[in-house]
């Protein structure tokens, strides 16, 4: 089954109103593939969700970079799947190894958060990842099985789900995977979908790769039979996204 490309930019917690007015504008003037081949989607920060989704494009969409687990009401600080939703925000981030590590936030409650997400009908891109002291300890496969197990327990239907593949080493670090480490993770997790999941669901379920990503590495990473995609940070920020958005073609 043809999955379509699917690039996301992960902007964290960057920008002022005229720093997002910018990034906006250049990718609004960019030329890049139609959606019916590469699926774009930006993350800005909550604050500037509903100027860039008013901005943008109409054939490049939005996501927030978080969500609260549950049905809002008194959770200080938090936004709720709803809220996303009542403003027509179709994606939700879940999961960053940034919140996983600084914000504690385990495997279940991530598993949580992306039945709760999805069950309100986000669109869901969970992110799942290794440490380097995992990796070099030979656990990369475990780790990333555990982590996508505890989303397979609470997700039936994941038609709305795109997985993201975020070793923590390689993000924000400039240490990005070779396109064979790369191939190696998305290839079993496709498999570990397959026999967990089922076999539909590993064929159709987009795997994107986040770590490093940039203009000058992104050509090979996609021509990995089982990279779908990316999820993007640092590079999101700058004009080489748009080569990013390309690289599929
Ligand atoms: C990310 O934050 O999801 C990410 C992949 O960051 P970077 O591209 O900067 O490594």
């Amino acid at each position: 089954m043809a999955r379509k490309f699917f690039v996301g930019g992960n902007w964290k917690c960057n920008g002022t109103t005229e720093e997002v007015k910018k990034i906006v504008t250049k990718l609004n003037e960019a030329e890049v593939p139609s959606e019916d081949v590469v699926e774009v989607v930006v993350s800005p920060p909550f604050v500037f969700l509903t100027l860039v989704k008013s901005l943008l494009r109409s054939d490049f969409h939005v996501a927030a970079q978080n969500c609260w687990v549950r049905k809002g009401g008194a959770f200080t600080g938090e936004v709720s799947a709803e809220m996303l939703v009542n403003l027509n925000i179709p994606w939700v981030v879940i999961g960053h190894s940034e919140r996983r590590a600084l914000l504690n936030e385990s495997n279940e409650f991530v598993g949580d958060k992306v039945a709760y997400a999805l069950s309100q009908g986000l669109k869901v891109i969970a992110c799942i990842g290794e440490t380097l002291e995992q990796r070099e300890s030979g656990s990369t496969m475990t780790v990333v099985a555990a982590q996508t197990k505890a989303i397979a327990d609470k997700v039936t239907n994941w038609e709305n789900v795109v997985l993201a593949y975020e070793p923590v080493w390689a993000i924000g670090t400039g240490k990005v995977a070779t396109p064979a480490q790369a191939q190696e993770v998305h290839c079993e997790l496709r498999k570990w979908l397959h026999d967990n999941v089922g076999a539909g669901v590993a064929a159709s379920t987009r795997i994107i790769y986040g770590g490093s990503v940039n203009g000058a590495n992104c050509k090979e990473l996609a021509a990995q039979p089982d990279v779908d995609g990316f999820l993007v940070g640092g590079a999101s920020l700058k004009p080489e996204f748009i080569d990013i958005i390309k690289a599929a073609t």
